[in-house]
């Protein structure tokens, strides 16, 4: 048996070597680092791929999600409503920023923000909500838009997880995550669904003014060179970065095919053993898998990955700790928070191998082990 990874980038990139490595001699031979066509092509395929009108390459999904908030104005002290259950780079920016987050519950089927838990964290001071499209499936966006737009704010969807998820609106229409909020922010870190072979990032928006802006700021705040009208910061795109995710970008369908198929299979083997409960999907969403998490029913954690481990078969907890527990938020002087959902669901998920390349041999060899370490 192939040895077993969470992510297996090497074999991934093996299959469309000949065409990446063609890609980056190109931009050798071209001399032109940053920007150029490749990054170009880029914002235009993926402004397409995930229908928005602008597309901003960004050096990171970091960066995407600062620089939307720089964008929009935000005063030190307004409220950003965010889920505490997400990776740290959702909130860090937010308090990098002087902003204040405010960590509300998710759903604990989704592991995604809960419409109730954000309807009462609002306050006059809130202008901006980040929903999480955590694992690769939809926040419920359609609720949060509504309640945006009673109450004036912002949306910025971290889209880092869930690049090509479709969600489907009450009406049948169907668009991609990262298209519906304000502004959409997504990652290209190796292990995302389009990963690069370095850091990289992008922000969408279809408003106008903004993409000009968003623009602007990922550039020193400069339009024109050397006449700085806004504050901003450096982040861009490499073109080698740009030229790879231009060849993986034709082939991220396929890619989030193969890891439905190995959720199908972990699903199949799972379902009706009452000690897991596999992911939901719930009726509004697609599921893209960037991981696929269980929540363990009074199984011993820690022993299952310990197990699990001693076959050579990873496992991950995705997050061991939630924000409103993180050291960095202290001195924020926020509210000490009793989040009982959030800290139910740190203290039980797990996350198994998923990625593209994965084999029947490998899923038979680690659902077999999970069951045998459950079931005993
Ligand atoms: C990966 C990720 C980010 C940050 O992306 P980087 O490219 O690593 O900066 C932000 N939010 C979520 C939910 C992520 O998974």
């Amino acid at each position: 048996m192939r040895p077993i990874q969470m992510v297996d980038t090497k074999t991934q990139y093996l299959k469309i070597k000949t065409e990446v490595d063609a890609a980056i001699q190109a931009v050798l031979d071209s001399a032109v680092y940053i920007g150029g066509k490749p990054v170009q092509d880029l914002a235009a395929a993926l402004g397409q791929y995930v229908g928005v009108k602008h597309t901003i390459p960004c050096a990171n999904g970091t960066d995407a999600l600062q620089i939307a908030m720089m964008a929009l104005d935000l005063q030190p002290g307004d409220e950003v409503i965010t889920p505490s259950f997400t990776y740290i780079a959702t909130t860090e920016v937010v308090a990098l920023l002087k902003l204040k987050p405010v960590f509300v519950e998710v759903d604990p089927r989704t592991f995604c923000i809960d419409p109730a838990a954000l309807r009462k964290a609002i306050t006059p001071r809130t202008k901006a909500i980040v929903p999480v499209h955590l694992y690769g499936h939809a926040a419920p966006m359609e609720e949060i838009m509504s309640i945006a737009k009673e109450h004036g704010l912002y949306v910025i969807e971290d889209n880092a997880q869930a690049i090509g998820c479709d969600y489907r609106f009450a009406d049948g229409r169907v668009a991609k995550t990262g298209s519906i909020g304000t502004i959409g922010a997504t990652s290209f870190y190796p292990s995302k669904n389009l990963g690069a072979f370095g850091d990289g990032g992008a922000i969408f928006t279809n408003d106008d003014a903004l993409a000009h802006k968003l623009k602007m700021i990922a550039n020193h705040g400069q339009e024109k060179r050397y006449y700085h009208e806004l504050v901003g910061c450096n982040s861009r795109l490499d073109a080698i970065q740009a030229a790879i995710l231009n060849i993986k970008l034709t082939r991220l369908d396929e890619y989030n095919k193969a890891r439905k198929q190995v959720a199908a299979f972990y699903n199949q083997a799972f379902t009706g053993n009452e000690k897991i409960t596999t992911p939901f999907v719930a009726s509004y969403s697609d599921h893209v898998y960037h991981q696929y998490t269980l929540i363990l029913n009074d199984v011993d954690r820690d022993g299952l990955s310990a197990y699990l481990a001693e076959q050579k078969i990873p496992s991950m907890i995705y997050y061991p700790v939630p924000g409103h527990r993180q050291k960095m938020f202290g001195s924020l002087g926020l509210t000490p928070q009793n989040m009982e959902t959030t800290d139910w669901l740190t203290e039980r998920v797990i996350s198994l191998p998923v990625h593209t390349e994965m084999d029947e041999e490998q899923l038979t060899y680690i659902t077999g082990h999970v069951l045998k370490y459950v079931n005993q």
